[in-house]
């Protein structure tokens, strides 16, 4: 599944960005799998509220926050995204340097454009983040896992998943063969974060920054989509920003839309996503501003998501006790209140089989 496959169905152009990696271009139908096919997005400088904006690479998106002595950025996503959006901001919001840049978490698809801002600022992060970037075989999105813990990526941990699940996990071979420079079937955890700046100011469950009179509440929500995310929040204006949790990849219009659930649910316990959700929840805000996603969201979404994660954990630990086996969970437990969600039909089974195997590793 190359980027430069050209795909008449919005469905195929759909599940290219959701696999996360890669097809950053490609634009998600958001659950219309049926409907025309659509262009990329073209770059935007959106407003979220007041200060507060986000710009996209697609169905990427950066937070940009512009205060009085500075401007804070989240996620540069890729070095082509980060000189552009550099330049955006010296046009729009001329003598104001980019003073610290948040990585919401450390998956190379949302931050690798950092180095285009260290001119200028600080890196901030979770504390996960500098494990993940200390050369060891990081936590990856989309399954893609050490499989013969060897701490290399070959290109077989990475078609899997791939091939497993086309165009959900994993991701493509062409992107593999365009970091394997040397075309020996391996890359290392470096080829992906050598230039991506390493976070100097870290924190481990919240911490508070603070820029020309604005406050930012930076939260670490528990595991879910990474081992490493921070959840923003902005107290005063009443918006939170995260990435890949709670909207991933595959969501456009309505986070009304299954998991992708690569990994088990991404090698973390559903006890956590649910702790997650329930963080965000526990916040007070009207705006939930995202990563991935065409609009904004709202608190309502978060509980819903949360409420999907608890019914099919209910479902699936009911069917475990009563000894069902999982070839009968797949035939069986037909989620009928998410019937109407995007990607039912593609992801239903999928989701029932990580919950099974999820609930079966984390007692
Ligand atoms: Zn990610
Ligand atoms: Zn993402």
């Amino acid at each position: 599944m190359g980027r430069k496959l050209k795909l008449g169905a919005t469905l195929c152009a759909a599940l290219l960005a959701g696999s996360a990696f890669g097809a950053q271009a490609a634009a998600p139908a958001g659950g219309a799998p049926a409907g025309p096919p659509r262009q990329p997005a073209p770059k935007q400088l959106q407003l979220v509220k007041d200060n507060i904006y986000r710009a996209n690479n697609g169905n990427w998106w950066s937070l940009v926050v512009v205060t009085k002595d500075g401007i804070i950025i989240a996620d540069p996503i890729n070095p082509t995204h980060a000189a552009w959006l550099k330049n955006e901001l010296a046009t729009r919001f001329p003598g104001k340097p980019v003073k610290y840049v948040i990585y919401s978490h450390s998956h190379w698809d949302h931050i690798e454009g950092g180095a285009v801002f260290a001119d200028t600022a600080q890196f901030v992060a979770q504390e996960g983040v500098l494990k993940n970037l200390d050369g060891r075989y990081p936590h990856m999105p989309g399954d893609m896992i050490d499989r013969n813990n060897d701490g290399q990526i070959e290109l077989e941990d990475i078609m899997v998943p791939t091939n497993a699940h086309p165009g959900i996990c994993g991701m493509s071979e062409a992107f593999f063969k365009g970091k394997d420079k040397d075309g020996d079937g391996k890359i290392t955890p470096g080829d992906f974060y050598d230039r991506v700046p390493k976070p100097t100011i870290t924190y481990s469950e919240r911490m508070t920054l603070t820029l020309g009179g604005e406050t930012l509440q930076l939260i670490f929500p528990g595991k879910n989509h990474a081992d490493d995310g921070t959840v923003i929040y902005f107290p005063a204006e009443k918006v939170v920003y995260s990435t890949d949790f709670p909207a991933d990849a595959l969501v456009g219009q309505s986070m009304r839309s299954l998991p992708s659930a690569c990994g088990a649910f991404d090698e973390h316990p559903m006890s956590e996503w649910i702790k997650s959700y329930k963080t965000i929840e526990a916040l007070d805000f009207d705006i939930l501003a995202q990563g991935h996603g065409a609009v904004m969201f709202k608190k309502q979404d978060v509980t819903e998501g949360r409420e999907y994660f608890e019914y099919l954990r209910d479902q699936v630990s009911g069917a475990m006790s009563k000894g069902m086996s999982l070839d009968e969970m797949r035939r069986t437990l037909m989620l009928e209140p998410y019937k109407g969600w995007a990607f039912y039909e593609r992801l239903r089974v999928m989701n029932i089989e990580a919950a099974y195997n999820n609930l079966r590793t984390y007692k």
